[in-house]
């Protein structure tokens, strides 16, 4: 496949202006038209997602990435300064990339365990000229017990990479008090909010809100649980490479 026969991306732009109150430059619509070539001729080697439809690919990608900032996009008359931001499981770079495309002026730090991800990134980084990503292959739990990562980052973003509980435990360290993390997912079950207020509590945050909301386009269901950091998480979290998972912490008794 060519470049050529790559079709164009819906630019939708009374969709983004009805849900977001934003609009993207001519030059980010480029940008995302990129990413989008990029990542379906990647994707013929590396499997990176199922979504190859221009519609799709606006939708879950695109639009589902920035549905998480949506409390930045609506402020952007006062749009901070510099923030420091980490996404978590960043697979093929989402919602990292649509990220860093949409707020030039924040630095982006994309995270995954997987060499080939990471390097496929690195390829796009370049392609499109972005300059303010920084990339890690490690895993997330290794990173949260090095000194120099920890409580830094004022937005961690995790989309699709583990249970609720678990992704607590990744974001939490890593966050400066007063950081926030973006917990995207799709439907949000009752098992999982159970015990989910004491496990954030112990790792040093708080529910700030819970937003539930359908996609513009498909009307899926979609959740975004966003934690606020209130206190310094204890030394110990998050635990060993694996532990997370195996042993949520929602499963620990006497919290
Ligand atoms: N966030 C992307 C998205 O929504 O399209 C990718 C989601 S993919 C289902 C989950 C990704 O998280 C995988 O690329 C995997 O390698 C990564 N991952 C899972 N656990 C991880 C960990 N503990 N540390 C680093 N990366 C992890």
């Amino acid at each position: 496949m060519n470049y050529h026969h790559i079709e164009q991306l819906p630019e939708n732009n009374s969709v983004w202006q009805e849900t977001l109150n934003w609009q993207p430059t001519s030059q980010q619509i480029e940008q995302f038209q990129k990413l989008y070539e990029l990542i379906i001729i990647g994707n013929q080697k590396l499997n990176l997602t199922r979504i190859i439809n221009p519609e799709e690919f606006w939708e879950k990608h695109l639009w589902d990435s920035l549905r998480g900032i949506k409390f930045i996009l609506e402020n952007q008359i006062n749009l901070p300064e510099e923030k420091k931001v980490i996404d978590i499981g960043t697979g093929a770079g989402f919602p990292g990339l649509p990220v860093a495309i949409t707020l030039p002026q924040y630095t982006l730090t994309l995270v995954d365990s997987t060499r080939k991800k990471i390097s496929f990134i690195e390829t796009i980084l370049a392609d499109l000229n972005i300059k303010n990503v920084l990339t890690i292959t490690n895993r997330v739990e290794q990173i949260g017990r090095l000194f120099q990562y920890r409580e830094i980052y004022d937005i961690a973003l995790l989309r699709a990479v583990a249970p609720t509980v678990v992704c607590a435990e990744y974001a939490l360290p890593l966050l400066k008090i007063g950081g926030i993390a973006i917990l995207y997912r799709g439907n949000f079950t009752t098992d999982e909010k159970a015990n989910l207020p004491e496990v954030v509590k112990l790792l040093g945050g708080k529910i700030e809100t819970i937003e539930e909301f359908k996609t513009p386009l498909s009307d899926s269901i979609r959740n975004c649980i966003y934690l606020r950091k209130v206190g310094k998480t204890p030394i110990n979290y998050p635990r060993p490479v694996g532990v997370p998972t195996q042993k949520p912490l929602r499963d620990v008794k006497n919290l």
